[in-house]
């Protein structure tokens, strides 16, 4: 098979892309369990073997097949879909069944026993349900072939995204203990009723690090990345290189405030449509009401102050200097990676260095009369319009290709009907 140059390698982005957050994953879970609970696999297809953690390809199509979706859940950034055991009768009655697929129970997922796909999108992965005819680019990558007549569909340009498929554990959807180590976040999931200010002061009484970099570890809390955690410490007026272990009681119930607001406002608007995330039922508008988050150079909308973007942990990371201030005492040992990430700098990108000394540094900056932008973030202002341009061009094309010809049966519920 001749391929060309992984797409990564031709186009390089000016920014990093993000991946798919909870919200944006809770939003593509919903509509999903809205569009296939109930329908039941009857082939599948793939081109791209890395996709798939756990099996090959063929030992995959055997042993998804026959099986009836039973449910869509989500667990920090990863869908969980519920596959119920196969149903040899349906499988070997299909027409669309070929000989690799007959009912040769693996050891991983044995047929009769109920089962869980785990699916990661990583940057570029995106879910589509559509019409078995309706056309495909080459960026779609596995399928899920339908009784009813429809398909499945995962397009990943950049083919990050994995997927794979594990017995499941009744009690918690997940899958059996010790059979998808590593697979799953570990972390508290932030919007669960359990999610207290009280377990988050324990969570953080037993961590140190910056607390930028501590919300998005996938074993401290699941499903929080670069928008989210931007996002809440602005709304907690707390700085991104804080020491998590300094916070006061104060602090604490301020930060568990913001995530859950935050997080459930961007549910409710379906996530963030930045980059290439989308879901089977549309786009999200959480873009238009953030902050911080790619709004470098932007005024603060609480101190009219411009934003301000540094490098933590190899991530943009975007706040207000003057609402989010660090104490004192921490100001000292926080002041070389601030230093050295310099007024709009971006040290996680190849951007020539010199680039990065036009302008004052920020932290040269009174703060005084700094309303408006400076030259270079109006150029990086309008980088950003072009990049977020870009994405939702990508997005159309891609919905284009995948959907609009033929429009799903029964798609027409903006909440999937199961939320
Ligand atoms: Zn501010």
């Amino acid at each position: 098979m001749v391929r060309g140059l992984p797409h990564a390698f031709r186009r390089p982005p000016r920014y990093a892309l993000g991946m798919p957050e909870l919200p944006e994953v809770e939003t593509i879970a919903r509509d999903l369990r809205g569009l296939v609970t109930g329908a039941r696999i009857i082939a599948a297809r793939s081109d791209w073997p890395r996709t798939l953690r756990s099996h090959e390809p063929e030992a995959f199509a055997a042993a998804v097949t026959g099986r009836e979706i039973e449910g869509v859940g989500r667990r920090g950034k990863q869908l969980l879909v519920w596959l119920g055991p196969a149903n040899v009768a349906a499988a070997l009655g299909s027409p669309a069944l070929g000989a690799a697929a007959a009912p040769a129970a693996t050891p991983e997922a044995a047929a009769s026993e109920p089962a869980v796909l785990t699916v990661h999108l990583k940057m570029t992965g995106q879910l589509f349900v559509v019409a078995a005819g309706a056309p495909q680019d080459r960026h779609v990558h596995l399928v899920l072939a339908l009784a009813d007549g429809r398909e499945l569909r995962y397009r990943d340009m950049r083919k990050f995204g994995r997927m794979g498929l594990y017995r499941r554990d009744p009690e918690t959807g997940e899958p059996v203990e010790g059979e998808a180590v590593g697979v799953l976040a570990t972390g508290a999931e932030p919007l669960a009723d359990g999610f207290t200010a009280r377990r988050l002061a324990e969570l953080l009484a037993r961590r140190r690090g910056r607390l930028k970099t501590l919300l998005m570890n996938q074993d401290f809390l699941a499903g929080i990345g670069n928008i989210y955690a931007d996002e809440s410490l602005w709304r907690a007026r707390l700085h991104p290189l804080r020491d998590a272990h300094t916070l006061r009681p104060d602090d604490v119930r301020r930060l568990h405030r913001a995530l859950r607001d935050v997080l459930a406002e961007a549910v409710e608007r379906r996530g963030s449509s930045v980059d290439d995330y989308t879901a089977p039922q549309g786009d999200g508008s959480m873009q238009e009401h953030l902050q911080v988050y790619q709004r470098a150079g932007e005024p603060c909308e609480r101190c009219g102050r411009p934003i301000r973007r540094i490098v933590v942990g190899g991530r943009s990371t975007h706040f207000c200097s003057w609402c989010q201030r660090l104490p004192a005492k921490q100001r000292e040992a926080a002041g070389k990676p601030l230093r050295s990430a310099a007024d709009g700098g971006d040290g996680s990108s190849r951007r020539p260095a010199a680039a990065t000394r036009r302008g004052p540094r920020w932290t040269e900056l009174s703060g005084e009369g700094a309303l408006g932008r400076t030259a270079d973030e109006e150029a990086r202002a309008r980088r950003v319009a072009a990049t977020r341009k870009a994405a939702a061009t990508r997005r159309a094309a891609a919905r284009g290709g995948a959907t609009a010809p033929a429009p799903v049966p029964g798609a027409t519920s903006p909440t999937g009907g199961a939320a």
